[in-house]
């Protein structure tokens, strides 16, 4: 790919590093939270909190689509899954995350379910196509960045007069998330986060634009910087932020310039209004039940609609008590905070779904921050 190494390169970054420190106030704390996944692996993967002086902490955020779909969301899939006529397919990522009683779907494929993993949605509607006997259900989870190509294999669908496809949607909306992230003066102030500014989302935003953010950004005063994934976007972003603070102005400014405009990608907002329709509320692992935050298939595309077609009746179910995935969605928790972190909880057995998807907070400092945070202790013993 082009264009790569010189947004990796390291004698840049340092010199943005110093640029964040000789510019970050010493006297006054920076928490930038990085709403998205991308940006909580790429800030693990290239050790971006290290070149960070001590005043500037970043937060991560609920920008990871397997993370925030609650359990009983899986409990349903896996329902769907076990009916003799079904064929679910998803994205690998899913198989892993555990749903109640330590089920998984990846378990039910074990215990005979007819689960199959797919790397593009337009896979499934092939599959429906080739095997006209079985009932193929994709089951659709993501942020703005997935529900286009979701819209489009439906239309294809329809095209193709396929009876047999439906859709079991979780398309959830990033506006929504952060809106909650920042609403939180009815809580108790244990409960509250400090966030400074946000890393908007790099994908999501090719889609929305960053006129989205803005209403945010006034109400809540708070800056959005939207981000590409690479570490120097991530740096430069976090300097702006420091830059909006110092100057005491709250701005929804655009880094990832080369991908992402005002507007965002007008075509796909078309489509995805067409296929979708607002949920009046809709259950976020870790954030709870959030109005106007997800989306279902319209009354025009009801057909293709799983839930209508097997009547699936939305049962609550309880996280792991142990988990803490909630307060790290939130902000509130780090992932070694969780006592299950790195004990009973690993990539390989997954308590949570932030363990699971590499965009998982907890995955991603499983993979590169808990040597870190040895050689901290190391030094502070
Ligand atoms: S370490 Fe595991 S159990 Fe703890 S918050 Fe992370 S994913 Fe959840």
């Amino acid at each position: 790919m082009k264009y790569i190494d010189e947004y990796r390169d390291g004698t840049l970054a340092r010199a943005m590093a110093e640029a964040i420190a000789g510019e970050a106030i010493a006297e006054r704390q920076y928490r930038f939270m990085e709403f998205c996944g991308g940006h909580t692996h790429a800030i693990s993967r290239y050790g971006l909190e290290d070149l960070l002086p001590g005043n500037v902490e970043m937060v991560h955020g609920p920008g990871c689509p397997v993370c925030v779909l609650p359990v009983g969301r899986i409990d349903d899939a896996i329902r769907l899954a076990m009916r003799p006529e079904v064929t679910l397919c998803t994205y690998a990522d899913l198989m892993r995350v555990p749903a109640s009683a330590g089920a998984s779907l990846l378990k039910a494929k074990a215990a005979g379910a007819d689960i199959r993993m797919i790397t593009s949605s337009i896979d499934a509607v092939l599959m429906a196509e080739a095997e006209p006997a079985r009932e193929v259900v994709f089951l659709a989870i993501g942020f703005e960045t997935t529900t286009p190509s979701t819209a489009l294999s439906i239309d294809l669908a329809r095209d193709r007069q396929l009876s047999n496809f439906s859709v079991f949607c979780n398309h959830v909306l990033t506006p929504s998330a952060i809106r909650a992230i920042l609403d939180t003066d009815h809580l108790p102030p244990a409960e509250q986060v400090r966030i400074d500014g946000f890393i908007g989302p790099a994908h999501v935003s090719t889609v929305i634009g960053t006129e989205p953010y803005r209403a945010l950004c006034a109400q809540f005063a708070k800056p959005v910087v939207v981000a590409g994934f690479e570490p120097l976007d991530v740096l430069q972003a976090i300097l702006m932020l420091v830059r909006q603070m110092n100057a005491g102005v709250c701005l929804v400014e655009n880094q990832y310039i080369r991908a992402v405009t005002a507007q965002g990608n007008r075509i796909a907002q078309r489509k995805m209004a067409e296929v979708f329709a607002l949920r009046d509320t809709f259950e976020w692992r870790g954030l709870g039940q959030l109005p106007h935050s997800a989306l279902r298939l319209s009354e025009a595309y009801a057909d293709f609609d799983a839930e209508r077609r097997f009547d699936v009746v939305p049962v609550a179910a309880a996280d792991n008590p142990a988990c803490e995935c909630g307060d790290v969605l939130r902000g509130l928790k780090k992932p070694a905070d969780c006592k299950l972190f790195g004990t009973t909880c690993s990539p390989e057995a997954p308590m949570g779904s932030c363990m699971v998807s590499p965009e998982g907070a907890c995955a991603a400092h499983w993979t590169y921050g808990r040597f870190r945070d040895r050689q901290a202790t190391r030094v502070a013993a």
